[in-house]
């Protein structure tokens, strides 16, 4: 293929990447923003594979084993395992970075650059494998947090920032003897340091996270893997690469950004790794918080009959017990009885961006009865009745009502401010960020025990 229609094919498939973005950031658009991605990525990958001159063989076995794992685990992973997939494929942009660094740099015809071009290709090797690194350790340190092999809570050495700091520095005084000697033993040294430096720095910095802020880490790595991709794009001077990569690294910052505005945080705090780090975890799970009362579906059904409106506040436990069909179709019998009933969404409610908005999409509920949690804080005071599903850190008032709680100062769906509030989960377990939850206490909350698509049925059938 030429290279002129190649090129022609990069610019189509990063204009079908920034629709496919456009697509999904809005719930009615975000099926059609998927195809234009599947399209765009489909059209880069033939005219890259166009574009190989030897060795096309070594590619296609390459590709073939790679889609068959994709197929098998895309259609094996539950929704639920969805976090911890896509931190696993961000590790994976971030050892390819480390694996083209060092190929670049080992590649003979590096001999073909001299002066300042070689020095700017040296810069784009060593930045490209540290970021590279650190996105590497750091998702499969986050792979470990979200899946359970890893304690949620957050590791704290001795003057872990000082720890930080020093790997910067070290990895700068590195990347200046790595350009200065230019190849031979000394430069493949100083670029294999910075490696493992960057591998103990992205652990350092995932592993210091405490649990409650891990979205931000999500949206985070998910940003470093789009600039790990641009690296590599400078290294093998792909352009489509640099702009896919940048795509992904931007929209990622700004995801980081909206997840640490809807959690109150400071984005500097959360990646120095200062929030949910300062050992209350313990403390505020363990105190003794009082009585709780129970209610039995017949009641719960009784109480929503009586009920003029509801709001549905769905949780992680929704996803875990696949309730969303059951909750859809309470949500129509309600409805047909003439009942107002509306669901309030906290921003990182489940374990990934969007969670519930799937699962309630998926589940055919319709778009307007979900409300995002600012536009519907404002309602629980005038709500007869609130049906919490599997949900425990979002709606925790601890957040608001104890300074020291790990997650004081996130803002929360303040469902206690309703008349009546029901809370359906398995046990009085912690959520997410390991705090107990004083709701459960509260003089107007019922626990619901069980299973939240057993809990959901049995009411629905004493309706
Ligand atoms: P939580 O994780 O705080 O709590 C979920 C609750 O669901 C648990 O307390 C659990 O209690 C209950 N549960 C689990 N399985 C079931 C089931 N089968 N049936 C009924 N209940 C069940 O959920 P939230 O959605 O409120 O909060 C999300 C948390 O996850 C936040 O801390 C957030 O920071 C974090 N997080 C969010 C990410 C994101 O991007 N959205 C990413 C990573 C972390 P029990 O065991 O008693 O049933």
């Amino acid at each position: 293929m030429s290279n002129g229609i190649i090129q022609a094919a990069y610019v189509i498939a990063a204009l079908l990447f920034i629709f496919s973005l456009r697509g999904l950031s809005n719930q009615e658009s975000a099926k059609s923003g998927n195809i234009y991605g599947m399209i765009g990525m489909a059209i880069a990958l033939i005219a890259a594979v166009a574009s190989i001159t030897g060795g096309l063989h070594w590619i296609v076995i390459a590709m073939v084993i790679g889609a068959a794992i994709g197929l098998y685990l895309a259609q094996k992973v539950e929704m639920t395992q969805m976090p911890e997939l896509v931190a696993l494929l961000h590790s994976f942009v971030g050892m390819a970075a480390v694996l083209v660094g060092f190929n670049s740099f080992l590649d003979p015809h590096i001999q073909n650059f001299s002066g300042g071009e070689l020095s700017v290709h040296l810069v784009e090797i060593f930045v490209g494998v540290f970021i590279g690194a650190v996105t590497f350790s750091g998702s499969v340190v986050a792979f470990g947090k979200l899946n359970g092999r890893i304690s949620s809570k957050p590791l704290s050495i001795p003057n872990k920032h000082y720890w930080n700091l020093a790997a910067i520095v070290v990895s700068i005084i590195l990347m200046f003897s790595f350009v200065e000697l230019k190849s031979g033993a000394g430069a493949t040294i100083s670029l294999l340091v910075m490696a493992i430096i960057a591998f103990a720095f992205g652990f350092h910095l995932v592993a210091s996270i405490g649990g409650a802020d891990m979205p931000v880490v999500i949206s985070m790595l998910n940003s470093y893997s789009g600039w790990a991709a641009a690296a590599a794009g400078f290294m093998l001077g792909n352009d489509l690469l640099i702009v896919t990569g940048a795509l992904v690294g931007s929209s990622g910052a700004i995801l980081s950004y909206i997840m640490c505005k809807a959690m109150n945080r400071s984005f500097i705090s959360v990646i120095a790794g200062g929030f949910g780090s300062d050992g209350n975890i313990a403390n505020s799970s363990d105190e003794e918080q009082g009585e709780y009362r129970e209610m039995q579906p017949a009641e719960v059904a009784q109480t929503l009959k009586d009920a003029r409106s509801v709001i549905i506040v769905p949780g992680y436990g929704m996803a875990v017990a696949q309730a969303q069909g059951a909750v859809s179709n309470i949500t129509e019998k309600l409805r047909a009885m003439n009942i107002e009933v509306r669901f309030g969404i906290h921003p990182v409610a489940g374990r990934l961006p969007g969670h519930m908005n799937v699962l309630l999409a998926e589940a055919k509920v319709p778009y307007d009865i979900v409300l995002e949690m600012d536009e519907i804080n404002d309602d629980f005071p005038d709500t007869d009745v609130v049906w919490v599903i599997g949900a425990n850190d979002t709606v925790n008032p601890a957040a608001e009502e104890d300074p020291n709680s790990p997650i004081a100062g996130m803002p929360v769906l303040e469902v206690w401010k309703a008349k009546t509030v029901i809370i359906s989960k398995r046990s009085m377990n912690t959520g997410y960020a390991g705090v107990q939850n004083p709701l459960f206490f509260k003089e107007n909350s019922y626990m619901l025990f069980g299973d939240a698509k057993d809990s959901v049925e049995k009411v629905l059938q004493n309706l």
